[in-house]
């Protein structure tokens, strides 16, 4: 359809960027970035004949689109590089450029290829970059000497890309790398682009390697930020990928996990700062906060637990990403901890301040230590009835 449409408009289309990379990986990719030499507004609405769209979002400025499929896929529709001239006086004038120029200010070469679907040409691969050569020799190279101190978040992408891949970063580009971290172009970098790269990173399948380069080429170092990649860090990221599934299955997210790893060193004034900038709610950074500064302590207290009680009521004001992070960083309290994640936080109380009023209690100070209380007895006698703990209570 889209040939159908660059056939009628005479405009050139082009599939761009992370997807022709990752088809020619054989790697699934639903992100559809299309440039369009010529205007990618007027040739949007044409497609809308032809396909089932839910909606259209233009960005007349700069001539980009998005379009919503009812299947759920998006399409991103971008005029070719334009030139763009702002007069005070007048109209801006609005020019586009070729495909080339597109390209060419890419990121790096594994990135900066593109799939025509032309009427002539349809599926030709243009590869200025030899960005194909690099792919399959698995290296990330930029396109240009200046290109991280044009954008320094392409440092942290460089990092990104061998990390997902296993690929190497290419000599020369690791030399510029440096050079551009040494001279101090990573502050530079907006924070809200350098969070969505590491929330990529920390989503990634397997961010090993990402630590591995953030150590090595001192990232951390250059925010001032007390981060230090030790061992168990490595440790910590490796059992927490392993244990996937299940840490989804109650409700956490595992980068989540990884990013309190990667902070768990800050003061508190730094790690709320941050977490807030991270876009946490306040509620949550509270709780993350106190049990990273508790978790030692809680940590000694589970050691010596010895009722389900005891573990139960050491835990469960912890947030659930903290109880991850303290058992993949203590051993030795991991089953302790199993006990907790996989029986006791889902122990409902079968005494509840309605069934205190119907027996005749009414002071809610009274009720509340008395349902703590009865959980309690619940919670170390796991046959207990209602009956029972309530002639236990009157004892
Ligand atoms: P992912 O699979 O992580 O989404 P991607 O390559 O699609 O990978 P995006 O961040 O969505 O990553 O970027 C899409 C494309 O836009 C890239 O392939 C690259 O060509 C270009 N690009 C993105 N960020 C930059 C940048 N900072 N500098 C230059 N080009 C960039």
């Amino acid at each position: 359809i889209i040939e159908k449409v660059s056939k009628h408009r005479n405009e050139k289309a082009y599939l761009v960027g992370g997807i022709v990379r990752d088809l020619i990986l054989n790697i699934k990719n639903l992100d559809i970035d299309i440039v369009i030499e010529g205007d990618a507004i007027a040739f949007a609405k044409e497609l809308n004949v032809f396909l089932n769209i839910k909606k259209i979002i233009t960005h007349e400025k700069f001539k980009t689109a998005i379009i919503f499929l009812e299947t759920g896929l998006n399409i991103d529709l971008a005029s070719s590089r334009l030139e763009y001239y702002e007069y005070p006086t007048s109209l801006p004038t609005v020019s586009y450029s070729s495909i080339d120029k597109d390209l060419y200010r890419r990121d790096f070469t594994i990135n900066a290829m593109a799939l025509e679907i032309d009427y002539n040409n349809f599926g030709k691969l243009i590869d200025y970059y030899n960005g194909y050569y690099d792919l399959i020799n698995k290296k990330i190279k930029i396109l240009h000497n200046l290109s991280f101190i044009e954008d320094p978040t392409r440092i942290i992408r460089a990092i990104r890309f061998a990390s997902r891949y296993n690929f190497d970063i290419e000599s020369d580009t690791e030399k510029f790398l440096i050079q551009a971290v040494n001279d101090g172009f990573l502050n530079k970098i907006s924070f809200d682009r350098l969070k969505n790269e590491i929330i990529k990173i920390l989503k990634d399948k397997n961010p090993h390697k990402a630590l591995n380069l953030f150590e090595k080429f001192n990232i951390f170092e250059k925010f001032n930020l007390n981060i230090i990649i030790t061992p168990s860090t490595y440790n910590i990221f490796k059992k927490v990928l392993e244990n996937k599934d299940e840490i989804i299955k109650n409700n956490v997210k595992p980068w989540q996990i990884l990013l309190i790893t990667l902070f768990r060193r800050l003061n508190s004034e730094d790690l709320k700062t941050i977490f807030h900038r991270f876009g946490f709610k306040n509620k949550f950074i509270r709780k993350i906060s106190i049990g990273i500064n508790e978790r030692k302590i809680i940590v000694e207290k589970l050691k010596t637990a010895n009722k389900n009680s005891k573990i139960y009521f050491l835990l469960n004001n912890i947030p659930l990403e903290i109880i991850y992070l303290i058992k993949y960083s203590y051993p030795e309290i991991e089953n302790k901890i199993n006990l907790y994640l996989n029986q006791l936080q889902n122990i409902v109380p079968i005494i509840n301040g309605k069934i205190l009023l119907k027996n005749g209690y009414t002071e809610s100070k009274k009720i509340k230590n008395i349902i703590k209380h009865a959980l309690e007895l619940q919670l170390d006698n796991e046959n207990y009835t209602i009956k029972e703990i309530l002639k236990e209570l009157h004892e």
